[in-house]
C-alpha cells in the first residue's frame, strides 16, 4: 500500500482537533487559552513532535511513562523528560509533554492512516498498533492527557471543571446488536439436545425446522426483552445484503423486507433503535452502502456498523459521511476488547484528506462478545469475562464516557454457554449497579451535538 497523499497536517490544524474534544469533554474549559506560544493567563504546551508528523511514519518514538494519579500512563512526544509533566505558575500553567500532539496521533487513528498493515478482511490489526506493542489497549490515554489540560484549566480558572454527566449518571452504557442471521441456530440446538441427552427436545427441535417455525436465533424481541429487563434499551444493526462477499464471506441468512421492516418498527415503538450493518465489501463502496439504506423506505438509520468491524481508514471514514450517517460505531479491535482511540468518549473521526473533523460521530466500540472467546482472539473462560471487563468499565465510569457493548443476537441463544445469555447477564447487572445510564445511538448523538 503508498503512503497516502493527504493534506498537510498543519500543527494548527492538530491543536483546533483535539481543543474540540476536549472542550467536548469540559465544555467550561473554553475561558482559557491553551496553545504552544506562552500566554500569559493560559496554558502553554511544550512543543515535542519535531518533524514527525509531516514525515508520515506510522509510528512515533516509544511512549514514556509519567505517574498521573497513583499510575503509570505513557507519554508520546516527551522532549523534556526529566521535566515535571505539569508546572503551576501564578495565573498560568506549562504542560512540559506535547499532549496535543499525542492526543492527535492517538485520537486521529494515525497509525492505521499510514500503517499499510491489514488482516484478511483489510482491518488494521491489533498486532500492528502501538495499544498492543506498549500494552495500554484497556487504558483510555487520551483521556488522561485530556485530564492533564484539565487539571492546568483549572488551575488558571481557580474552579473545577465539572465532568459531562449522561443524565445526571457518571457514565453512559450503549448496548448493540448486530444482527448477522435470523434463520440459524437449529444445528446448535440439536446438538444441545443430544449433548444433554434429552430425545423429546431433539425431536421437537427437528419437527420445528421441518414445519417452519421461527428459527432459534430469530429472537429480536427476547432480545430486546433482555436488554429492557436491565433498563437499557436495544440498538440493532441490521446487515444490509444477503449477498455473499467475492471472497466467499457470509453476509446476512435474511433479507430487509416489509415483514421484517414492520417488526422493527415495533421494535421501536417500544425503545429500540434501528441501525445499519453494512455489508461486507461497503466499507470502501459508498453506492452499495446507499442502496443498502435505500432499503428502509424513507426511514433512513442514523447510525451504522460494518459487519466484521470492517474499516479501511484511507477510505471508510468517507464512504460514512457521503451516506449521510449521523454516527458510526465500528472502531473496536475485533481481537481485543478496549479503546482502539484510546479514548472513551464518542469523537469526531480525523478527515485526512481535509485537515480537519468529519461532522458524523464514532461511538466506539469497546467489546464485542466473539472477542472473548474465539480461535482468533481471546480465549477467556466464562467467569474470567467480567473481571477481566471490569478495570476497562472503570476507566469509562471515571473520565464520565461510554461503554458500548456489541452482543449478537445468536450470542443470546441459552445454547451458548461460553460468550452467551449468562455472560451478557453479568455485564449488564455490572453496568447498572455501578449507575450506568443507558442510550441508543442517536439518543447519545442528541446529548453530544444537540440534535
Ligand atoms: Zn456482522
Amino acid at each position: 500500500m503508498p503512503t497516502p497523499a493527504t493534506a498537510v497536517v498543519t500543527p494548527v490544524a492538530r491543536l483546533a482537533y483535539v481543543l474540540q474534544h476536549f472542550w467536548q469533554a469540559y465544555p467550561s474549559a473554553r475561558q482559557v487559552a491553551i496553545g504552544y506560544e506562552p500566554a500569559p493567563a493560559g496554558v502553554t504546551v511544550l512543543v515535542g513532535a519535531g518533524s514527525f508528523f509531516s514525515e508520515k511514519a506510522p509510528y512515533p518514538p516509544a511512549p514514556t511513562w509519567r505517574n498521573w494519579g497513583g499510575q503509570p500512563v505513557p507519554f508520546f512526544f516527551d522532549a523534556a523528560p526529566d521535566a515535571p509533566l505539569l508546572a503551576l505558575l501564578p495565573g498560568a500553567a506549562t504542560i512540559n509533554v506535547d499532549v496535543i500532539a499525542a492526543a492527535f496521533y492517538l485520537l486521529s487513528g494515525w497509525q492505521e492512516y499510514f500503517s499499510p498493515e491489514r488482516d484478511w478482511h483489510g482491518r488494521f490489526p491489533y498486532a500492528a498498533s502501538v495499544q498492543k506493542l506498549f500494552g495500554f489497549v484497556a487504558v483510555p490515554v487520551v483521556n488522561y492527557y485530556f485530564e492533564v489540560l484539565k487539571t492546568a484549566v483549572e488551575h488558571v480558572l481557580g474552579q473545577p471543571l465539572p465532568p459531562r454527566r449522561w443524565r445526571g449518571a457518571a457514565f453512559a452504557g450503549f448496548i448493540t446488536h448486530d444482527i448477522d442471521s435470523l434463520h440459524g441456530g437449529w444445528g446448535t440446538a440439536l446438538r444441545g439436545a443430544l449433548r444433554r441427552g434429552n430425545p423429546i427436545e431433539a425431536g421437537r427441535t427437528l419437527l420445528g425446522k421441518a414445519t417452519g417455525q421461527p428459527a432459534p436465533w430469530n429472537n429480536l424481541e427476547q432480545v430486546q426483552a433482555t436488554t429492557a429487563s436491565f433498563g437499557a434499551p436495544s440498538t440493532f444493526f441490521m446487515l444490509g445484503s444477503p449477498q455473499p462477499a467475492p471472497n466467499g464471506t457470509a453476509n446476512a441468512d435474511y433479507s430487509i423486507n416489509s415483514a421484517l421492516l414492520y417488526r422493527l418498527r415495533q421494535l421501536e415503538a417500544n425503545g429500540s433503535e434501528t441501525a445499519s450493518h453494512a455489508s461486507y465489501g461497503t466499507a470502501t463502496d459508498t453506492a452499495r452502502l446507499q442502496e443498502e439504506i435505500g432499503q428502509y423506505d424513507g426511514t433512513r438509520p442514523n447510525g451504522n456498523r460494518f459487519h466484521y468491524l470492517c474499516w479501511e481508514p484511507r477510505h471508510t471514514p468517507k464512504v460514512v459521511a457521503q451516506t449521510g450517517f449521523r454516527y458510526d460505531s465500528t472502531l473496536g479491535f475485533a481481537e481485543h476488547y478496549g479503546f482502539r482511540n484510546s479514548y472513551c468518549l464518542p469523537f469526531f473521526p480525523f478527515d485526512f484528506e481535509h485537515g480537519q473533523a468529519h461532522t458524523f460521530l464514532e461511538i466506539p466500540l469497546n467489546v464485542m462478545d466473539a472477542t472473548l472467546h474465539h480461535p482468533n482472539y481471546l480465549q477467556l473462560q466464562p467467569a474470567e469475562i467480567l473481571p477481566a471487563l471490569r478495570p476497562m468499565f472503570r476507566e469509562i465510569e471515571r473520565f464520565g464516557g461510554v461503554a458500548t457493548v456489541l452482543w449478537h443476537n445468536d450470542h443470546f441463544d441459552p445454547a451458548n454457554t461460553t460468550t452467551g445469555p449468562r455472560q451478557f447477564a453479568e455485564i449488564m447487572g455490572y453496568l447498572r449497579q455501578r449507575g450506568a445510564a443507558f442510550f441508543t445511538g442517536s439518543q447519545i448523538v442528541a446529548e453530544l451535538c444537540d440534535l
